[in-house]
């Protein structure tokens, strides 16, 4: 069994675009920004929000914060995004969900330019990836492919079960692995025979939100596994959706929390902010 090093692969990506950055200030002038916008004091969006900006001064990114009071209207924030989608120097924009119930996130991330939404939620984006097209992945499926690629782990004609439908990690998730050519099934919590859909799986994702669902029963001998959950357990510590401790010795490969999935996310979205500015400023070199 071999642990997947999530901090080992996002260092790797950060250290890439970090050089790639250095090279677009030196020969054209240009430094990728990245405008953060966060609502209201939703603590672990702070952390986020934080852990982000904290990779943009790495990679030597501009970053700029919109950090704005809980009760900000619609309005309001719709202004400031199309701000944004105006200014030169901000390259994306990643608007920090959840946002306050009284605001329509749909809306908001629809008002995103689409050549600056760098998470990849806008529709145009969503369809693009459908149909194997894109400039931008959504970052933590992205992430889990990159882990993926690192470890030289095969998807082609492998059977990939994901667990979770969301819009930002199991649909495109499922997607990712299609395109690579796996055999894909999205499972979902009106799935039948869950468990015997799973111990089909060469490469397991579990994307469910819900602290050690994956069990040792559920995993075939030899399985690759990824988990994408971070809840908290009983104690209150950070676990992901997969029980590791009993699952980890019938796998080839897994992914620990934290320490896996996590920092690929961001390392995806400074990889895909660097891209939004190189095709803004029309640099194809
Ligand atoms: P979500 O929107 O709540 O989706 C959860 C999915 O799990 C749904 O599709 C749901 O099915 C399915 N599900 C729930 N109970 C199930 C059951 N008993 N059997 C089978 N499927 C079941 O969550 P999400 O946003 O995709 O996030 C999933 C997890 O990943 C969370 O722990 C989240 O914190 C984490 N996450 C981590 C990162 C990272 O950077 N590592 C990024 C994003 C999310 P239905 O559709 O039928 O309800």
């Amino acid at each position: 069994m071999q642990i997947i090093d999530g901090k080992k692969v996002s260092a790797n990506v950060k250290e890439s675009v970090r050089l790639e950055t250095d090279r677009l200030i030196a020969e054209h002038g240009v430094t990728p920004g990245l405008a953060v916008v966060i609502v209201g004091d939703d603590p672990a969006s702070r952390v986020y929000v934080n852990n982000k900006k904290k990779a943009c001064g790495l990679v030597g990114f501009k970053s700029e914060e919109y950090a704005l009071p809980a009760e900000t209207t619609q309005e309001e924030l719709l202004a400031l995004v199309d701000t944004l989608n105006k200014k030169p120097d901000i390259n994306g924009i990643l608007v920090q969900l959840p946002l306050p119930e009284h605001l329509d996130d749909k809306a908001v991330i629809e008002r995103i330019s689409p050549e600056k939404d760098v998470d990849a939620f806008h529709a145009v984006n969503v369809g693009k990836i459908m149909l194997g097209e894109y400039d931008f992945l959504p970052c933590t499926p992205a992430g889990v492919m990159e882990m993926l690629r690192q470890y030289e782990i095969p998807v082609e004609g492998r059977e990939c079960v994901v667990i979770g439908r969301s819009n930002i990690v199991g649909k495109p998730m499922g997607m990712l692995l299609l395109h690579e050519n796996g055999t894909v099934t999205i499972c979902h919590s009106r799935t039948k025979n869950l468990k015997e859909v799973c111990q089909r799986a060469d490469i397991l994702v579990a994307a469910v939100g819900k602290a050690k669902f994956v069990t040792a029963d559920m995993v075939k001998d030899g399985a690759v596994v990824i988990d994408v959950g971070m809840n908290r357990d009983e104690n209150g510590k950070l676990c992901g959706d997969v029980d590791f401790e009993n699952v980890k010795d019938k796998c080839s490969y897994i992914t620990p929390v934290p320490g896996g999935v996590g920092p690929m996310t961001i390392a995806t979205l400074m990889k895909n902010t660097l891209k939004a500015c190189r095709l803004q400023n029309g640099i194809d070199d």
